[in-house]
């Protein structure tokens, strides 16, 4: 049996922010099955990643595969300028079915950034639409939206380095870290910083874009709802469109189908990504009102311009369908609930008072260990795989996000890894 080339890989293949001249050590994965990957030598680790936000289900779902595979014999790829096809159909029916009422004009792109480029240009169109020429947006301190310019454009500062590209980034506008975490005692002052931000800037903005309760790569931080309420209604008082950026948040994770729906708003315009295959392909949605939908639409452009070539995608469509067939029943909000127990459990009880740690915060099926210095990358990932886990921190944050379907036992290996090591004697080996 071929085994894979890792000299190769490192020599050759770019991974997700790493360095070509000292790259760090990657693990041949040969199959995954349920929460587990294997390992080419054999080895199995208990996936505590979801593969960054996206697999609910498990690996390798039968009815996942089915699904897929019955496209597949129908039609894997078409173009969509001209063309439509029963997957696609089907898919947006789903989601405006299953989606805040507000939302009926769906766009399909192909990734979690796309998606929020459309969902900029969707806002940027709308008031030029109406004559206006606006500029900027607000964001918030610790986001995170995708890797393009667009996207990155309105990323955390600090953590997406703007100073780095100089210029080429439009000077968006960011909102102080917020003050109110997700189940703190809220005091309406927490806000004032964003009713200032638009008292002085209305007018130059075209959107607000957040990511809704969790903020993803940019931290892992939780917010209280009663923040994202005053967004939406500071966007009501000034016509600015809000757009939610559910990529990471969608589809259950913080224990709502939607983490806005912890507000109880609604955005006007939409992004999902990541999990709306289950984890299976790349796909994502843009959703957005008739309304904003009909103001580009009779705009000078008379049209809304962007057409990916892979857009809509029939095999991501399918395997989207299928992954939301498999929502249908809501178990997954038992386990949700039930993991979001289990980590509070494990992971906060016995942490609380640990000297290595700055905080830790539990909200639905995530897990979040803040640790007071940055993680060696490699000697925490060899720790983990050692001890069967897959568990992939960054800076200072080790986390937990497993696929909805793990079980107690499997979580407890999780998180019983994870504790173990923050109470070693020689934990100082794997910080720097
Ligand atoms: C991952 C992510 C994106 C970007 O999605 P990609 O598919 O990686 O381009 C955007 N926004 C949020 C909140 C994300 O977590």
């Amino acid at each position: 049996m071929s085994k894979i080339d890792l000299a190769f890989d490192s020599k050759h293949i770019w991974h997700p922010y790493t360095s070509m001249s000292e790259p760090l050590p990657c693990y041949p994965v040969k199959s995954a099955n349920g929460v587990k990957l294997q390992l080419e030598d054999g080895q199995e680790l208990i996936d505590g990643m979801s593969s960054w936000w996206a697999v609910l289900h498990g690996y390798n779902h039968p009815v996942m595969n089915e699904a897929i595979k019955a496209q597949l014999e129908q039609v894997s790829h078409v173009m969509f300028g001209g063309i439509t096809h029963q997957p696609a159909v089907d898919l947006a029916q789903k989601l405006i079915d299953i989606m805040p009422s507000n939302l009926e004009c769906v766009f399909l792109a192909d990734s979690g950034s796309v998606a929020v480029e459309v969902a900029l240009k969707m806002a940027f169109q709308y008031w030029h639409a109406k004559g206006e020429f606006r500029h900027r947006v607000l964001s918030l301190s610790h986001a995170y939206h995708g890797d393009t310019f667009g996207a990155m454009a309105v990323c955390d500062p600090a953590n997406s380095m703007h100073s780095l590209y100089g210029d080429y980034l439009p000077n968006h506008l960011f909102a102080d870290t917020f003050t109110v975490g997700f189940d703190e005692a809220w005091h309406d002052s927490a806000a004032d910083n964003l009713r200032e931000l638009f008292k002085t800037h209305h007018q130059e903005l075209f959107a607000v874009i957040a990511e809704p309760i969790v903020q993803g790569a940019g931290g892992m931080r939780f917010y209280h709802p009663n923040y994202l309420k005053v967004l939406r209604e500071l966007c009501d008082e000034t016509g600015v469109l809000l757009i939610l950026d559910e990529i990471a948040t969608g589809f259950g994770r913080t224990g709502k189908f939607l983490a806005c729906e912890h507000a109880g708003i609604e955005p006007d315009i939409l992004c999902l990504g990541k999990a709306l295959t289950g984890g299976y392909l790349t796909l994502s949605a843009t959703l957005t009102t008739r309304h904003v939908a009909e103001t580009i639409s009779n705009g000078e452009a008379k049209c809304f311009m962007h057409g990916p070539t892979f857009m809509g995608n029939p095999l991501a469509c399918a395997a989207a369908n299928a992954s939301l067939s498999l929502l249908d029943n809501g178990q997954w909000q038992e386990n949700v609930h039930r993991i979001e127990a289990q980590l509070k459990r494990e992971l906060l009880a016995p942490l609380k008072k640990n000297p290595h740690i700055q905080d830790v915060r539990v909200l639905g099926a995530i897990g979040v260990v803040e640790l007071k210095q940055s993680v060696n990358q490699a000697h925490i990932q060899e720790y983990f795989v050692e001890n069967g886990v897959w568990i992939r921190p960054f800076n200072k944050l080790v986390y937990i996000m497993p696929p909805f379907v793990t079980s107690k036992e499997e979580l407890s290996q999780l998180t019983g890894t994870l504790v173990k090591l923050l109470q070693r004697d020689d934990f100082s080996k794997f910080v720097l």
